[in-house]
């Protein structure tokens, strides 16, 4: 028989004197370590739908659904965790830091996969003239914050951040083929305010 090697003796003592290195889960709840990456959690407070944990996430478990058929467009984020595998990119590259967090929790066995989900959800703001999404609500208020007095450079990011969006929201759609000068302080995604920079610069 190999005679034990001193480390390993060592160990031994000690174990007798401190106790087993394992612990009783699951007979007694297991308290994971600071830094654990358990399930990832959206906070509804923290995050401005940037989308930007969506497009890091590595496996794809982070859906994107933009619903503006409704009265009140939303986008909702929503994180598959049966298909997540906990590395923690969607948490590291939050543009807020604090829209999203990789909880403590472990026990998320089950044998419903569509339980498996974590949404959040925001408002959108749409383009008043054709129609598409310029993006959510709380990320231009987000970059107009940011931007301070450069946010009026851009007049969709002004009139979000100056409150008067819903003034914005009930003025009337217009037509691409309508688009003049007027129009500058409208809410309009970047296509059409081309458009109506180019009207004013030459005209067509
Ligand atoms: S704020 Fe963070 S959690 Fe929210 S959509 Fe952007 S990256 Fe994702
Ligand atoms: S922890 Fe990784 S795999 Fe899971 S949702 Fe975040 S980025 Fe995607």
């Amino acid at each position: 028989m190999r005679k034990p090697k001193l480390r390993e003796l060592r160990e031994a003592l000690l174990a007798l004197v401190r106790g087993p290195y394992t612990t009783k889960y699951p007979f007694e709840p297991h308290v994971p370590p600071e830094g654990f990456r358990g399930k990832p959690q959206y906070d509804s407070e923290g995050c401005i739908g940037c989308k930007a944990c969506a497009e890091v996430c590595p496996a794809l478990a982070i859906k994107v659904a933009d619903e503006t058929g409704g009265a009140k467009p939303i986008r909702r984020l929503t994180v598959h965790y049966d298909k997540c595998i906990f590395c923690g990119q969607c948490e590291l590259n939050c543009t807020t830091q604090e829209g999203i967090k990789l909880t403590r929790e472990f026990e998320l066995a089950g044998f419903d996969r569509s339980k498996f989900r974590e949404p959040v959800e925001l408002d959108l703001v749409i383009c008043q003239v054709c129609g598409c999404v310029v993006g959510a609500r709380k990320h231009l208020l987000w970059v107009a914050r940011r931007l301070g007095p450069k946010a009026y450079a851009n007049p969709t990011l002004i009139v979000t951040a100056e409150g008067s969006i819903s003034l914005a929201e009930g003025a009337t759609p217009v037509k691409q083929e309508s688009l003049s000068r007027n129009d500058m302080m409208r809410v309009v995604c970047p296509d059409c305010r081309r458009t109506i920079v180019l009207r004013e610069i030459w005209g067509e």
